[in-house]
């Protein structure tokens, strides 16, 4: 990589608040031609990071950004990503990833899987012990439900569309510990790869399922009864927020369900009509 596009990458993961990459430190040009210190001491450990550095991994400190407001991210500031993203660039860089705690108890990355086309992408909050052992999002009880709202919703309003044409991803790679929801520096984190695998899809709408993906993606303290059903924005993308899956398998949800496929509706209607 050339120091220009070196600077962009790291400008891009600053303004999304990182402010420590691991890098293999085979993988810089030259110390000297980062844009801020580089160290290649131990990284500093994260309370809960008890994994030792990898031999020879350069711990470049990014150079604080602006201030920044309340609110939990602010996509529609961030720069472009690095261009000639692809998912599969997206992927390798992820790796054997251990750059937050839930890389600890996982079993496998669950990067995304569909059609890197896709004209519609869903997000969900983070894999389940299903997708942690088969490395596939939505494959659990909530993902049969997913299943079945997309294919049922697209048969019944007459579009020749089946969950294998969409794209399917989470906020969070890997399985938070009992499955309990992302915390705020593990969704940050893992955040800048769900973001580039928008980018570089570039579908015409995203429909985020439950409040942690509707955090993440528009920035929000608003919780998903409040925003379901109604259009928002993601660096021009239209976002339809809906109740997750598994909310809608619990008892009593008969309204909610009601409600998500009328919202299901709405998004196959705006990108397949
Ligand atoms: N719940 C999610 O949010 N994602 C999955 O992949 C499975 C269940």
């Amino acid at each position: 990589m050339d120091r220009e596009s070196l600077k962009r990458h790291l400008e891009f993961y600053r303004d999304l608040g990182i402010r420590q990459l691991n890098i293999p430190a085979s993988a810089l040009p030259a110390a000297s031609q980062v844009s801020g210190p580089v160290s290649t001491a131990p990284r500093s450990a994260a309370p809960t990071d008890r994994t030792p550095p990898p031999a020879r991994m350069a711990s470049v400190p990014v150079q604080p950004a602006p201030p920044r407001p309340a609110a939990i991210m602010t996509p529609s500031l961030l720069p472009v990503a690095p261009s000639g993203d692809t998912l599969e660039k997206i992927s390798d860089e992820i790796g054997d990833c251990r750059r937050c705690r839930l890389c600890e108890q996982r079993n496998k990355i669950v990067f995304g899987s569909g059609n890197p086309q896709a004209k519609l992408v869903f997000v969900g909050e983070g894999p389940g012990a299903d997708e942690d052992a088969t490395g596939l999002p939505f494959v659990g009880r909530a993902g049969q439900l997913l299943t079945q709202m997309i294919d049922g919703t697209a048969a019944k309003e007459g579009l020749a569309i089946r969950r294998t044409d969409v794209y399917i991803c989470n906020v969070v790679k890997c399985r938070p510990p009992e499955n309990r929801t992302p915390l705020p520096d593990e969704m940050e984190i893992c955040g800048q790869f769900l973001f580039r695998q928008l980018l570089a899809i570039q579908p015409k709408a995203i429909c985020v399922l439950g409040g942690t993906a509707a955090k993440a993606l528009l920035g929000t303290r608003d919780g998903i009864t409040k925003l379901r059903g109604n259009w928002q924005n993601w660096r021009d993308i239209p976002v339809m927020p809906t109740y997750h899956p598994s909310f809608l398998l619990r008892p009593y949800s008969q309204n909610a369900k009601r409600e998500s496929w009328e919202d299901l509706k709405k998004v196959l209607h705006h990108v397949y009509d």
